[in-house]
């Protein structure tokens, strides 16, 4: 039977290959269930819904359902798998802006490390770039938790650190000096002396900074309203002088008018006199009679006195006006000259108080300032030698504190006058500032100070002070230095407070002189 066997045959072939078919289906099946059973693993949580449905998807994938009934489930995953792919963009913008905000927010911060700010600009410049994930966010979220971690270390070290203090009191301190001497140069603004003399006792305190800039703000408002009343002054002064000339102009031209007028008149008189003089002698020569011509006579010449008499009253009134014109002009230009004497006055004391120190009378800084650039050039030139001092009062604050702040303003003045008696005329000495003064010795080396000095600071402790009824020594310290080649105004002064501070570390109520290069 070949043609049954060559059937058979072809029965055994197809079998094979279904069996061969049904093989690799089934392989592909449970490659496709591990597929899924995998999956399903990776995205657990992402999203409930996926979840069930991968879940029933591997479970039916296992019970080796027809592929058929699976694909509904397939096209709903997929569809679940759609709409999690917007909410995932939706998330990851939310990380990105999040991230941003927190990150900018960071950069606000006062007192962050440099480094710290460095990593900061570039995890933020990382995160402006979009990204796909909101995974790919997380390494920057874990920088930025750091980097927020190190900035709250940072601050609060910041806090706790005591020096930081000590620099928010020593600005402090700087700033109520300065203001100190800000009011004591304002000595033109008289008329609010009393409400400047409140703020500058109230400079002596410890003042917190508030405080520190409300003083600040009235030290302004009296600036400008000082300011604005100069103004006025000078406004005052301009316009008295406009209304003096203009009342001289007038003066002028109506002297100039009524003289002009007299003028006239004074020549038709002329004419009427000569004319009566030529009637005169022609009718003297026409006179037949001694009688007639007498009588003629007499007739011209009382018309010629009257005409004679009018014209030495215009002269007269002439010289009366311009005797009226010359006073009234000279009371002007006595006016105008004072009251230019009296602005000129103005000017030269406002000049010469805003160099001065209010409290003690002797040169203020803005004076010191000025005199030591001039010694400083005068040094380089001539190369005399020049020294520069510092001194200050022992304990002062004690002095405040025990016997109130007009005997420290007292004792300021005394020791102010007593330092500027023991000078010699070519020394230059200023209130530095508080208890301190500053004096320049031009021509003077380091060694020819130690005697000088040391009598000064024997003079002030020799005092007889006085507080209530009790006896207070009060002492001074020094701290002198030379100028040398490589000196700056800067390093020679911080040289003399170096000294100062080591007299006052050595006791006080001594003198220290430090030559540059210890
Ligand atoms: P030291 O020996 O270390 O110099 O001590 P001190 O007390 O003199 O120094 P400190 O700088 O602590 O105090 C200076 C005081 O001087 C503070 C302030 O009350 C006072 N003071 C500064 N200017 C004036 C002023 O114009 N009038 C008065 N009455 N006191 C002033
Ligand atoms: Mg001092
Ligand atoms: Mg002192």
């Amino acid at each position: 039977m070949p043609l049954q066997d060559d059937t058979k045959q072809q029965l055994n072939d197809a079998l094979k290959a279904r069996k061969a078919l049904e093989d690799t289906y089934e392989a592909q099946f449970k490659i496709l269930a591990l597929f899924v059973s995998r999956l399903s693993l990776a995205c657990k949580g992402v999203d409930v819904d996926l979840d069930n449905r991968l879940a029933k998807l591997r479970t039916e994938l296992n019970r080796g359902t027809d592929l058929e009934k699976l694909l509904p489930f397939i096209e709903g995953t997929s569809e679940n798998l759609k709409q999690l792919e917007a909410k995932h963009q939706l998330d990851v913008q939310k990380v990105q802006r999040g991230l941003t905000e927190a990150g900018k927010l960071l950069q606000k911060q006062k007192g962050l490390p440099d480094q710290l700010r460095r990593d900061l600009r570039e995890l933020l410049g990382k995160v402006e770039t979009p990204s796909a994930t909101v995974h790919a966010f997380l390494p920057h979220l874990n920088d930025l938790t750091r980097l927020y971690q190190h900035a709250l270390e940072a601050k609060q070290q910041l806090s706790s650190d005591c020096a930081d203090d000590d620099r928010y009191s020593h600005i402090c301190r700087q700033i109520s000096v300065e203001l100190t001497n800000l009011l004591s140069e304002l000595a033109f603004a008289e008329d609010s002396a009393a409400e400047m003399d409140k703020i500058r006792h109230s400079l002596l305190e410890k003042l917190p900074i508030d405080a520190l800039l409300e003083a600040c703000l009235k030290t302004i408002n009296i600036i400008i309203s000082s300011i604005n009343r100069e103004r006025q002054s000078a406004e005052h002064f301009l316009l008295k002088l406009n209304d003096a000339l203009s009342s001289v102009q007038q003066t002028v031209v109506s002297s100039l008018s009524t003289s002009s007028a007299l003028k006239e008149r004074m020549q038709v008189l002329n004419q009427q006199i000569e004319q009566q003089i030529v009637h005169l002698g022609a009718a003297s020569e026409r006179a037949t009679s001694l009688e007639q011509l007498k009588m003629l006579v007499s007739d011209k010449l009382s018309a010629i006195t009257s005409s004679l008499r009018e014209k030495d009253q215009l002269e007269q009134q002439e010289r009366h006006n311009l005797q009226l014109t010359l006073g009234d002009m000279e009371q002007r230009l006595h006016e105008l000259e004072s009251e230019a004497l009296t602005f000129k006055k103005r000017i030269s004391d406002q000049s010469f108080r805003s160099l001065q120190d209010a409290l003690t009378e002797i040169p203020n800084r803005a004076a010191f300032d000025e005199r030591y650039q001039l010694e400083i050039k005068r040094w380089q030139r001539y190369k005399k030698p020049l020294c520069v001092v510092l001194a200050d009062v022992d304990h002062f604050k004690s002095i405040n504190d025990n016997y109130g702040h007009s005997a420290g303003d007292k004792t300021l003045k005394v020791i102010a006058k007593t330092l500027k008696l023991n000078l010699r005329e070519t020394d230059f000495i200023a209130r530095y500032g508080g208890e301190e003064f500053i004096i320049l010795f031009p021509e003077t080396s380091l060694v020819e100070l130690e005697v000088p000095l040391n009598a000064l600071r024997e003079k002030i402790r020799k005092i007889p002070f006085k507080f209530k009824n009790v006896s207070v020594p009060i002492t001074i310290s020094f701290g002198a230095t030379q100028f040398v080649t490589k000196d700056t105004s800067r390093s020679a002064f911080d040289r003399a407070d170096e000294a100062l501070y080591e007299a006052k570390r050595s006791g006080r109520d001594n003198v220290i002189l430090k030559p540059a290069g210890e």
